[in-house]
């Protein structure tokens, strides 16, 4: 930007996290006032931080119409991806997983992982266009009844494609398979119904719906047997061992609850911000194009915007510019634009996409004004590299 003009601070990378909700901050600061005895101590101490711990497991559990015994506390959505997958092999007898190349690599390298130890081969299905899973494809793979987890994710994090998690489900159970979900970038921003889905696994992640870091949980369909995946003391009903976060997980329940709340009104009003953004990309960016299904506002996630932009800067030099002028976004995910390798997800879906590419994430605290602000710099960054070439 231009000396005289100021410098805005825009944070557009709420799929890597989403800031704390203020109301959480403030309930989380009481809370760490409050109780503090040890949820699995039976004097009153540990009664009544148990009685946190099971208050926030029903509020989850009603939230997906599930029962709260399926709940089970996680340190976030890495450790729920990694128990589901390990725990299907040993405990459920699968001996492959069906996944899809735009995982998070908290599923993908999990299943190279557990196909290493293993006696367990792991495939991936097909994608079609823009990165959509080959549902037909799917289901040839299942027909040949090998026992098998399958493990596609709600919506993906780079590019904001939705599964269809219904048509899934209902294939996996056709086929006798498991079905686990990643439902990371989706928890707290959409409802789900665990009663109409046949979800076997799901993984979540508090961060993500403006909660604390490090605590999710996951649901484990009651029917199956799963032994623990962290070995330890008996908590969780014996599925995960070591004393609970209760004070992440006392904010993880206020987060949920104040996510679903305004859900509707936040969703609405970020499906508003995007499409604006989109129309002026595409009238003022030359060359500019939407990966994956991302700029298809009914089948992508509202939060997730991800654009290459010819006209600015290769070599990862925009994303210095962007950062330089107090805009905050990724270039795939948050996982992988600090390591020197691209996004595995662009990779999948358009081998040759060699131009520059900013995944923004909008969440519920960004302004039109923000986002007019990012216009300007992007058409400044695109008439300076006009004069460079
Ligand atoms: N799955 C997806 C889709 C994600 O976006 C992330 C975080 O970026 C994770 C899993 C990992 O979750 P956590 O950071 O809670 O371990």
């Amino acid at each position: 930007m231009s000396d005289s003009k100021k410098i805005m601070k825009v944070y557009l990378d709420n799929a890597a996290t989403t800031p704390l909700r203020e109301e959480v901050k403030e309930y989380m600061i009481e809370a760490i006032n409050g109780p503090y005895g040890n949820p699995s101590s039976t004097h009153q101490f540990g009664r009544t931080s148990k009685g946190i711990l099971e208050g926030a497991r029903k509020y989850i559990a009603e939230s997906l119409n599930c029962s709260p015994m399926e709940i089970v506390f996680t340190a976030g959505g890495t450790e729920a991806d990694n128990t589901a997958l390990n725990c299907a092999v040993r405990d459920l007898g699968v001996t492959r997983i069906i996944t899809s190349p735009l995982e998070h690599h908290a599923v993908l390298h999990t299943a190279e992982a557990v196909g290493s130890c293993f006696d367990v081969k792991v495939e991936l299905v097909n994608l079609l266009d823009k990165g959509e899973i080959d549902y037909n494809h799917l289901e040839s793979l299942l027909k040949d009844g090998e026992p098998t987890l399958v493990t596609l994710m709600h919506a993906n994090n780079e590019v904001g494609n939705f599964l269809d998690l219904k048509r899934v489900g209902d294939m996996c159970k056709t086929y006798s398979a498991y079905f686990h979900t990643d439902t990371v970038q989706t928890m707290g921003h959409h409802v789900l119904d665990l009663q109409e889905l046949n979800i076997d696994f799901l993984a979540a992640s508090a961060h993500k719906f403006y909660g604390p870091k490090g605590v999710g949980f996951m649901y484990v369909n009651s029917g199956l047997k799963q032994a623990p995946f962290i070995n330890g003391g008996s908590q969780e009903r014996g599925k995960r061992g070591g004393t609970e976060n209760l004070l992440g997980i006392a904010g993880m329940h206020k987060a949920l609850q104040l996510s679903i709340e305004s859900m509707e009104e936040e969703n609405n009003r970020i499906v508003a911000l995007k499409e604006y953004f989109i129309g002026r990309l595409k009238n003022e960016m030359e060359g500019v194009y939407f990966n994956g299904l991302s700029a298809d506002l009914d089948r992508s996630l509202c939060t997730v915007l991800s654009v290459s932009l010819p006209s600015l800067p290769s070599g990862g030099m925009h994303l210095f510019s962007l950062d330089m002028n107090g805009i905050a976004a990724s270039g795939g995910s948050a996982c992988s634009s600090g390591s020197s390798k691209g996004s595995h997800v662009i990779s999948a879906i358009d081998p040759e996409n060699t131009d520059p590419i900013v995944r923004f994430s909008i969440g519920k605290n960004n302004t039109q004004e923000e986002l007019d602000y990012v216009m300007d710099v992007l058409k400044e960054l695109q008439a300076q590299q006009a004069v460079t070439l």
